[in-house]
């Protein structure tokens, strides 16, 4: 690496974006080392500045190709902008592509809305009759997208796309064939998980970004299970037109036996025959957007769900079919034989987030994975101090518990009196994270009921089931009330409340702890080496806190004051141990701790 050449990059970044250049410089060699490096900062303490910085700067003083993996396209668009920035803010211009699924390329149509357009490409001839990819081909050399970004003063995704679209040149490939010659790759890690990115890989050196790592790790532990469901697999097998005799609804409504080996061999060929169909089209096309990797948190549209499930399900690691009542429940052996190769091939790989404790567990959850390289972690210092002037005023209640025995009715009543109290009391809006989709209905409607019998109207309501219900709620002027799941796609990874500076009350009810499922499991202490009295703690306890903290993290950064009603008594069992991070045990050290009576 050339020294001045760095420092000269880093000075007028570090100036640029008001951190010290000296840290920058520090983590740049630190990071530029042969390993897997553990970025565990608080959110807004700077960790996507980082990376952008790393990763700009990795391909042009030390010849390294850099991958950023994102789990959103709206992470992905903050990256893109940061980096056409520093592009021209240095007036160095590497090769950066996109890689992105033909559902958002492809301007023939959405596989998901439209019955027949999934076969489109294919019918186009696998594109070589498609106009727009005759025309891409004709087109002498890739083009650079920086010639897009100054061209149009954009730097989105969208963008991209609209550019090639007006240009009657087909997106999805052109970014691909991009992608191979590129410096800087940035995709979801859907094309990290499934081995879809683009050829010639091996004649580079490369450093790996991983953004919102946890989720990875979250999705191994998972990810052994799959949940389908079933009036989903019903409604696509009409849309695939698979034989009627294979797949006769009476099978699916009458139930197949439970945990048979004929239910087994009947589900595994229905799902080999559903998955052929749809590989045939969107093996390389398929992208997890708005859908978690994990396949217990919500999703508003099913279909578009169980067709990324499908797509993305190895069948020769099925070991285990249940048949459920609304789901087909499918036990898989862990494997991501192409992770695994990348990583270990990778020069140096970088995986951030808000949320990797215990640092231990997740180095050998990828250890077991078969990652051969040495881990380091790195908890401060940050590039922004963004917690260093918070005051955070915690009131946890001894009284309340989200288990799912005392998840009844009073409860809820409990939680809605609760959240519109405080919203009056304070006359500030508040913020209710619950712990899953359902609840999440049911609070909404019983607020809402709540406001509109008690005639308070001064107070308003809002949900998270949409992103202009989310801005209307910051817009608001008199107080309100958001209702928002934590293991719902708002709650991570999008930071929606950087936008503004308003104080706000954030009310925790319970904690998102998964039904134990004895297969799990065994799947956990058998690929992962957790041992039998560490099972609930990493395999429900962890997830569940992940959840809290990253919701909680999104709304405390840079926050002057914040008060903090959790309502969960498990909840100071787990505050101050390992499963919660560092930063975090810090805050809540630094922090009032009050026990709610009543309000
Ligand atoms: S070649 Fe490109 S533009 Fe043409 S149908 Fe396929 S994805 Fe769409």
């Amino acid at each position: 690496m050339i020294s001045g050449a760095v420092n000269k990059y880093t000075y007028k970044l570090s100036k640029q974006y008001g951190v010290d250049n000296d840290l920058v410089l520090k983590y740049f060699y630190m990071m530029g080392k042969p390993g897997i490096h553990f970025i565990e900062w608080p959110t807004g303490s700077g960790k996507s500045l980082l990376i952008s910085i790393l990763a700009f700067l990795y391909p042009i003083t030390a010849s390294l190709r850099s991958y950023i993996f994102c789990r959103t396209y709206t992470q992905i668009n903050e990256y893109l902008e940061r980096l056409v920035r520093i592009a021209f803010s240095l007036d160095i211009y590497p090769k950066i592509s996109v890689l992105v699924g033909k559902d958002l390329a492809c301007p023939y149509g959405d596989i998901y809305n439209n019955e027949i357009s999934y076969l489109f490409c294919k019918y186009l001839g696998n594109g070589i009759r498609c106009p727009d990819y005759r025309k891409m081909l004709n087109n002498k050399g890739a083009i650079r997208l920086e010639k897009i970004f100054s061209q149009t003063d954009k730097s989105r995704v969208e963008d991209i796309i609209e550019f090639f679209i007006d240009n009657g040149i087909c997106p999805y490939y052109s970014l691909r064939r991009i992608g191979q010659e590129s410096e800087i790759i940035l995709s979801t890690y859907h094309y990290l998980l499934n081995g879809l990115l683009p050829r010639k890989d091996n004649i580079f050196k490369y450093c790996v970004f991983i953004d919102e790592g946890h989720n990875l790790v979250d999705h191994f532990i998972e990810s052994n299970l799959i949940r389908f469901d079933k009036e989903a697999l019903i409604r696509l097998s009409r849309v695939l037109e698979i034989d009627r005799t294979l797949l006769s609804e009476n099978v699916f409504k009458n139930g197949i036996g439970v945990d048979s080996n004929l239910s087994k061999e009947y589900i595994i060929l229905l799902l080999k025959k559903m998955k052929e169909k749809f590989i045939e089209h969107y093996v390389d096309s398929l992208i997890i957007n708005d859908i978690s990797l994990n396949s217990g948190s919500e999703s508003d549209n099913p279909e578009k769900n169980t067709v990324v499930k499908l797509v993305n399900l190895d069948l020769d690691s099925i070991f285990h079919v249940v048949d459920e009542d609304e789901y087909i429940k499918i036990y898989l052996l862990p494997k991501f034989t192409f992770f695994r190769n990348f990583l270990n091939s990778s020069y140096s790989t970088i995986i951030a987030s808000a949320t990797l404790s215990p640092y231990k567990f997740f180095s050998r959850v990828l250890k077991s994975l078969g990652i051969k390289k040495k881990f380091r972690k790195y908890s401060e210092p940050y590039l922004y101090n963004s917690l260093s002037s918070a005051k955070i005023n915690i009131y946890v209640s001894r009284y309340v518990t989200s288990r799912y025995v005392n998840r009844t009715p009073d409860s809820f009543y409990f939680i809605s009196d609760f959240s519109i109290k405080i919203t009056r009391k304070t006359g500030i809006s508040t913020i209710l994270f619950v712990p899953s989709l359902d609840i999440k209905e049911v609070m909404y409607s019983l607020i809402k009921e709540s406001l509109l019998t008690g005639d308070l109207s001064d107070i308003g309501i809002f949900i998270d089931s949409n992103p202009s219900d989310i801005e209307n709620f910051l817009n608001e002027e008199k107080p309100s009330i958001l209702v928002m799941n934590q293991r719902g796609r708002y709650s991570e990874g999008i930071n929606i409340f950087r936008t503004t500076n308003k104080a706000f009350n954030v009310v925790i009810y319970g904690l998102s702890i998964q039904p134990t499922d004895p297969l799990k499991d065994s799947l956990l202490s058998e690929f992962f080496g957790i041992k039998s009295n560490e099972l609930f703690i990493y395999g429900y306890i962890l997830p569940a806190m992940i959840y809290f903290v990253q919701s909680i993290g999104r709304i405390i950064s840079r926050r002057a004051e914040l008060n903090l009603y959790i309502l969960e008594k498990r909840i100071l069992k787990y505050l101050n141990s390992p499963v919660t991070p560092v930063w975090f045990r810090k805050l809540i050290k630094n922090s009032k701790i009050s026990i709610v009576e009543s309000i």
